[in-house]
């Protein structure tokens, strides 16, 4: 679904908010009005084109046939003419095998073909666990079908890719190492976060949460169900919402920015929360404000949203919400136990730290690690605390780069102002709000 179109800033979303569309208005995804413009066609990890149509139950390449015939290829000899191409990523304990571009100097994926997994992945097939293996999706225009293998457990692995220039990365280290105006990084990231989501999902759901029996995976890894008949539950991967909010003082165009004490220093973003049971998402938004800044917030719009596979493995399927919510009173005062700090911010002062320059300085600096890495160089194990501080050591403050919806947010409200149906103030109820549902 189309929610916003200007220009060239694109975003798609999902159908949930088709109603919403046709209240909110145009806000392009970022666009530096007197500095660079950065176009982006969707968030970082969304926009994943092999997920976009999974095919049905009778199509060659649907995830039931697409598994049966890779069974029939790694277990016994088939050679069937008609079977799509395999391609397979590995990961390793949610690290996503990676190579390197010497020529493009950035990463791709790891994929493999069925002869290299025949080769290199004899110990993870010998019994085709599938619990290991998941349906990624297809591409009928390029004959392929694609899969992600969890081999966490195959120690042998590492040293045989490393003759092939290749490693397990981190997400979050290709998630700052990416081009954003490279549209097949970005492609190749999105993919990446689904199978990550998917395998790091089984890896949480091998019990069933009705009768704690065990669970086996079905359709192709789409889904798990309890191997107890009298239960025989289908659990499917769901996502976890969480909501992102700019909080913003409309009358002094000040923004809301927060501090948690994970943060590198100087680093403030948005405040955040999970939507909890029995709340609609903008009720979610007002209490998470109040319980966290003492802040009463009126009016909130709806901006965009963003897969999310790089938070907590427990919860490894977020989905970040994001909002405009307007103040209605400008008093903090800052719950301690869950912020370490929150202040309001002008936006002369958030237009300092949003300098495109530093961000495609460090996404260069974790894309030469990555390099590193994949060569088998050692390199620092936390490559987004390097990010995250260089760039810190460059600005008085600065926010999280283009890969992160809280920079979206934040410099949609620097460089385009507020939404033109929310500008109504906080006591009246335009078109464009969420306030009287
Ligand atoms: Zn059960």
């Amino acid at each position: 679904m189309l929610l916003f179109f200007k220009s060239s800033a694109i975003i798609t979303t999902s159908p949930i908010f088709l109603s919403l569309s046709k209240i909110t208005p145009p806000i392009s995804l970022l666009h530096f009005s007197t500095m660079t413009s950065i176009n982006l066609q969707s968030h970082c990890f969304a926009g994943n084109r092999i997920k976009a149509k999974i095919p049905k139950s009778n199509d060659l390449y649907s995830p039931n046939s697409a598994l049966e015939t890779l069974k029939s290829h790694l277990l016994g000899s088939t050679h069937d003419v008609l079977s799509p191409k395999f391609q397979v990523l590995p990961f390793r304990k949610g690290r996503p095998l990676t190579g390197f571009h010497g020529a493009s100097q950035n990463w791709h994926l790891g994929w493999l073909s069925l002869g290299d997994c025949k080769g290199l992945l004899a110990d993870s097939i010998v019994e085709l666990k599938e619990e290991s293996l998941v349906y990624l999706g297809s591409r009928s225009e390029e004959d392929s079908v694609y899969w992600a293998i969890d081999v966490s457990q195959d120690d042998t692995l590492v040293d045989e890719l490393a003759k092939k220039f290749m490693s397990f990365v981190e997400l979050r280290t290709l998630m700052v190492a990416t081009d954003w105006s490279n549209s097949i990084a970005m492609a190749d990231l999105a993919v990446a976060g689904h199978a990550r989501a998917l395998l790091e999902w089984h890896n949480i759901s091998r019990f069933c949460g009705h009768c704690g029996s065990k669970t086996l995976p079905m359709e192709a890894g789409r889904r798990v169900q309890c191997t107890n008949e009298l239960c025989n539950k289908r659990i499917y991967p769901r996502v976890d919402p969480v909501a992102i909010m700019l909080v913003i003082d409309r009358e002094n165009e000040r923004a809301l920015l927060s501090r948690q004490s994970r943060y590198v220093p100087r680093m403030w973003s948005c405040l955040a929360g999970f939507i909890e049971p029995g709340e609609s998402l903008e009720e979610a938004v007002r209490r998470e404000t109040w319980e966290e800044t003492g802040i009463e917030v009126g009016e909130v719009v709806y901006h965009s949203s963003q897969p999310w596979p790089v938070g907590p493995s427990s919860m490894p399927c977020q989905l970040m919400i994001g909002f405009f919510a307007f103040a209605k009173s400008l008093e903090i005062n800052v719950d301690k136990t869950e912020l370490e700090d929150a202040r309001w911010h002008s936006k002369e002062e958030v237009k300092k730290a949003l300098l495109v320059a530093e961000y495609e300085k460090a996404q260069k600096t974790a894309a030469a690690k990555v390099e590193q890495i994949c060569k088998g160089i050692k390199a620092s194990p936390n490559l987004s605390l390097d990010f995250n501080t260089e760039s810190g050591e460059l600005a008085p403050m600065f926010i999280p780069g283009p890969f992160a919806i809280a920079h979206h947010l934040i410099s949609t409200w620097v460089f385009q102002g507020v939404p033109a149906s929310a500008s109504g103030g906080p006591h009246t109820h335009p078109s464009g709000s969420l306030s009287n549902l």
